[in-house]
């Protein structure tokens, strides 16, 4: 297990922050923690990075706990803060070599950063004088130097353009291949484009955590003239799972790359030989819940 969260909670003086969270993440996962602004996504960050202590529960990072195992806990996790503190007026690769020093890794280490991040045809300039995309490959290429196991990204493209964000995400997936990686954002399209899972907050409790097959999938209800049988509606081409609602009603899940949906079931029913009283595409209880979070 790459993140264990049990039963954590926050408060700032009176303001409760977070709400007795559990949850856990497995090697390999890109999970989207989403929510509106002010719903504690920086703030379980914070206590996963060891940066704030919980008041209540726990957490372990790779085993180690953020409580007591504070080195160790840092040696596994990278960490980008919402407002990446860098110094303008240094060069990448002299911001990055300090940062080497303090986590104690070889200069080697750095120009290898410095190229996973796209940032070779940048290091003559300023940090100041770069883009914000380009300032947030620092910021990567610094939370990365160590190697760590878990990469925790705060809110990673905001403020970013069309083609920025294009960039950092690819970037961002292309580094979940070999880590884990947990990243807020306070918009859904941006789950969808690189998680492969969803944690939603809201008020500093945690109200969904689902798979990004289910909430991307396509999902239509349909109502045939005659019951049907389990082993038929399996028969159906590009069904990733269905759900009963009675004998002759199904709420149908095809995969996410298909556009032809209401096709399939009507080239299905006629093969069938079935009558279709009924066809609706369902939206996903995902965007309903986030919309009802967010508005
Ligand atoms: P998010 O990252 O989802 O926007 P935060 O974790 O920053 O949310 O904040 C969660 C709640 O805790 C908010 O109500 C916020 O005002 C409050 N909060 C966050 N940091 C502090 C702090 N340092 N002092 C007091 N209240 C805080």
């Amino acid at each position: 297990m790459s993140i264990k969260v049990k039963q954590l909670s926050k408060s700032y003086n009176n303001q409760l922050a977070l709400n007795n969270i559990s949850f856990e993440i497995e090697k390999g996962e890109i999970v989207g923690f989403l929510g509106p602004n002010g719903a504690g996504k920086s703030t379980l960050m914070k206590i996963l990075t060891t940066y704030i202590r919980a008041n209540e529960g726990d957490a372990l990072v790779n085993g180690f706990n953020v409580m007591n195992q504070i080195k160790e806990v840092q040696k596994n996790i990278g960490y980008l803060p919402e407002h990446n503190p860098l110094y303008l007026n240094q060069y990448p690769k002299e911001y990055l070599s300090l940062n080497a020093n303090f986590y104690k890794v070889n200069k080697a280490r750095v120009e290898e950063v410095i190229e996973m991040t796209g940032l070779q045809n940048e290091t003559h300039k300023k940090i100041g004088d770069l883009s914000k995309g380009y300032r947030q490959r620092v910021g990567l290429a610094s939370a990365i130097l160590h190697d760590p196991k878990v990469l925790i990204l705060d809110e990673p493209t905001t403020g970013l353009d069309p083609n920025q964000l294009e960039d950092i995400r690819s970037l961002i997936k292309d580094l979940g291949k070999n880590k884990t990686v947990l990243l807020s954002t306070h918009i859904l399209q941006e789950v969808e484009a690189m998680c492969n899972r969803v944690l939603i907050i809201n008020k500093g409790n945690l109200v969904a955590d689902q798979s990004m097959l289910t909430t991307k999938s396509k999902k239509q209800v349909v109502k045939f003239n005659t019951a049907v049988n389990d082993d038929i509606i399996n028969e159906l081409d590009e069904l990733v799972k269905f759900e009963r609602l009675n004998n002759q009603k199904f709420c149908l899940t095809f995969n996410e790359d298909i556009n032809n949906a209401a096709e399939l079931i009507f080239d299905f029913a006629v093969d069938k030989n079935l009558k279709i009283l009924q066809l609706e595409e369902k939206q996903d209880n995902i965007e309903q819940l986030f919309k009802k979070l967010t508005n």
